[in-house]
């Protein structure tokens, strides 16, 4: 294989996984999580380099008690996120909205509460958040980091992903016949359903913390990859047509009574 041929099959790869709104979901939040960890990394290599000892153990102790504050104060609401974000439908927006206004308000009140506190449960901080500035800042860093906390679940909830459909694509390749070719619609025969899980000794149904397909796209659920996605399909689930003996279809492209 040549470096061109290397190179352009990385690049047709790498965009065949950008149109896949799972994968790309998928490959971001790792890009998210390798990006914050090295922006971490480089920033106490710095500030190791560049600061007196002391001045960096004061700084880490003041930001870990941030982070402290606010994974408190956002009350778990970002599990509550990805536990009931699925299956609230049109009130998504609102859910979320709310859990960020609730996480951050109580944040900044724990983090004043904190603050005036000070002398008596941290006083080797009151040289560092002592004077207004920094107190303000402290106070609305806790609360941003509390947002921060909660966006990774919102937006794997809010993106679809806790269910994955699978559509089945070599049924019909393996069945296709010249005929079939030349109709311009054919209905395959689906073949049997099979659903996998790991054995974990539980009766069905499933208990509420094993993902299942409960938070599918507005309208049709394919049409976040689907090729051939209308304006409708991302509005209205599609009604059944072509229904024939043994087939139904759902689909905005066959409209009932056509095919
Ligand atoms: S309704 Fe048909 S055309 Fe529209 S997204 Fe679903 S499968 Fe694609």
């Amino acid at each position: 294989m040549t470096v061109v041929e290397l190179v352009t099959g990385t690049r047709q790869r790498l965009h065949g996984v950008w149109q896949e709104s799972l994968a790309r979901t998928g490959h971001l939040l790792v890009a998210n999580s390798v990006l914050t960890a090295g922006a971490g990394v480089l920033y106490w290599l710095l500030a190791a380099r560049l600061y007196l000892p002391a001045v960096v153990g004061v700084n880490s102790a003041a930001i870990s008690a941030m982070m402290l504050l606010a994974g408190a104060a956002q009350l778990n609401l970002m599990s509550a996120l990805l536990r009931f974000l699925p299956t609230s439908g049109r009130a998504a927006g609102r859910m979320i909205r709310n859990a960020y206004l609730v996480g951050a308000g109580l944040s900044g009140v724990v983090a004043v509460g904190f603050l005036l506190g000070l002398r008596f449960w941290a006083p080797a901080l009151t040289g560092l958040l002592g004077p207004i500035p920094n107190a303000a800042g402290f106070v609305v860093a806790t609360m941003l980091w509390a947002m921060f906390v909660m966006q990774d679940n919102a937006l794997v909830a809010g993106t679809y992903g806790s269910g994955t459909w699978i559509t089945n694509d070599i049924l019909p390749l393996g069945t296709t016949t010249t005929e079939i070719e030349r109709e311009p619609t054919h209905l395959f025969k689906p073949a049997g359903a099979i659903r996998v899980r790991r054995n974990v000794n539980q009766d069905t149904p499933f208990p509420p913390e094993v993902p299942h397909a409960l938070n599918p796209p507005p309208g049709c659920h394919f049409n976040p990859r689907c090729p051939h996605a209308m304006a409708v399909c991302r509005e209205r689930y599609p009604e059944a047509s072509l229904d024939t003996a043994t087939h139904v279809v759902h689909c905005h492209l066959y409209p009932e009574g056509k095919g």
